[in-house]
């Protein structure tokens, strides 16, 4: 009996031990110099930030510190909220030749680096990302473990396997037939037809995919034919989106090739990724249907002067010659037109960590500094249905917090060099001379 009594004292103890440690807040006020609201374009000055554990307590000019409270002097710094990259692929970085990257590396080997690139991508101010695309379900072990706190990185969305016809920008292209790699059939993402395309997405849904990503035309970095056309038919691709919604799961088209934007906007895709070659007609089939242009127009300068070195084939590095310079103008059209921008620069194509490169490149084809900034903010949070809690530095939201020396408002590519970064209300980053 005694010693029942004994366990049971033991057990309260545990008890309210663990209930005291999960009362216990981490407090921290955050002194803003200057501070971008991305939801009005507007910038405020001597703002401070509230911050409870993970999330934005309250924002304002007049807000007492707390006792106990750490503060993070940034007085002298422009701070916004953490950016987001709506196209990534965080689990693959060309090697130094294109074909030990296909023949000599196994999955493991992209698993085991995939934690670096995610740490350098945080560590660029890159808080959150959209990964489009990655090979054997490591983009989900790769969220899973960020999620648990087990490695350093941006909060995922992930896509799991591109879902792409027999040929396509998703399939291996350009070796014998006799060239077989082995692995579980819906691993790689190939369907074709309205049935086995429906099983694909369920398939990709199954092991942890958070959004929908295909190959509505042909792609640059593969060797198949073309660049632009068609990959699915009509019939396919809405099916694809159609069973995606049943799921309750948003669809992003891989898509240059104008008849390709056209088809897939029509199937009522939420995003169209690269969107080489805009006409009229796409531009106003987009803005009728709000889809959103995620337009990868900085990696250009990356391939055309690394990828031979690289021993990417010239068919390859000719299609991005074909598409690069075009793709910047109907960015510019788009822009001009009114079509809804977010950010995605398609890292991974590019070392991670230089996804802030694209800032210049957006500024430079149409968008104002404000612009460009809340398509790495409050759009790129809308276009993921996370508005609720990324986007902005607002109460309720988490605290996801960067600055920069430099305000990029004057200067974009202030963004390219992000001394402090805060993800979830916990610092992961701080170059500032403001210590914690
Ligand atoms: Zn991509």
């Amino acid at each position: 009996m005694q010693l029942l009594k004994r366990i049971f004292f033991l057990l309260c103890a545990i008890l309210l031990n663990g209930w005291a440690m999960a009362q216990t807040k981490t407090i921290t006020v955050i002194k803003a110099g200057k501070l971008v609201d991305t939801e009005t374009g507007k910038v405020l000055a001597n703002q401070r930030i509230l911050v409870v554990n993970d999330t934005i307590q309250s924002v304002g000019g007049d807000i007492a510190i707390p006792a106990g409270a750490a503060v993070i002097d940034l007085s002298g710094e422009t701070v916004l909220p953490g950016l987001i990259d709506c196209h990534t692929h965080l689990t693959a970085q060309p090697g130094d030749n294109y074909y030990d990257d296909i023949f000599r590396k196994t999955p493991i080997d992209y698993a085991i680096v995939a934690p670096i690139y995610a740490k350098r991508t945080l560590e660029a101010g890159f808080t959150t990302v959209r990964d489009v695309g990655a090979s054997s379900l490591i983009d989900v072990s790769l969220r899973n473990a960020i999620n648990r706190g087990d490695v350093p990185g941006p909060r995922m969305q992930v896509a799991t396997f591109f879902i792409g016809s027999t040929g396509s920008h998703g399939d291996l292209n350009g070796f014998s037939p006799y060239i077989e790699f082995e692995q579980p059939k819906g691993m790689s993402g190939v369907a074709n037809g309205v049935d086995e395309i429906r099983k694909q997405v369920r398939y990709n849904i199954k092991y942890g995919a958070d959004v929908i990503k295909f190959g509505a035309s042909a792609g640059v970095l593969t060797e198949e034919e073309s660049v632009g056309s068609p990959q699915y038919t009509q019939e396919e691709m809405n099916a694809l989106v159609d069973e995606a919604r049943l799921w309750g799961k948003k669809t992003c088209a891989h898509a240059h090739g104008t008849e390709a934007i056209k088809m897939a906007v029509n199937a009522g895709v939420v995003s169209i990724e690269h969107g080489s070659f805009l006409d009229d007609e796409a531009i106003s089939l987009m803005k009728q249907h709000g889809t959103y242009l995620v337009a990868d127009i900085y990696n250009d300068e990356y391939i055309l002067s690394e990828y031979k070195r690289l021993g990417y084939p010239d068919k390859i590095i000719n299609k991005e010659r074909l598409v690069g310079k075009t793709q910047r103008e109907s960015f510019r059209k788009a822009v001009q037109a009114g079509v809804k921008i977010a950010f995605g620069t398609d890292a991974g194509v590019y070392p991670h960590g230089y996804n802030g490169r694209q800032f210049k490149w957006m500024v430079q084809f149409g968008l104002t500094p404000m612009q460009a900034i809340q398509a790495a903010t409050i759009n790129a949070a809308t276009l993921l249905g996370w508005e609720h809690k990324v986007g902005s530095i607002k109460t309720g939201k988490l605290a996801d917090i960067i600055a920069v020396k430099e305000n990029p408002l004057d200067n974009v590519r202030a963004l390219e060099t992000v001394g402090f970064v805060m993800k979830d209300g916990k610092v992961y980053k701080n170059e500032t001379t403001a210590k914690p």
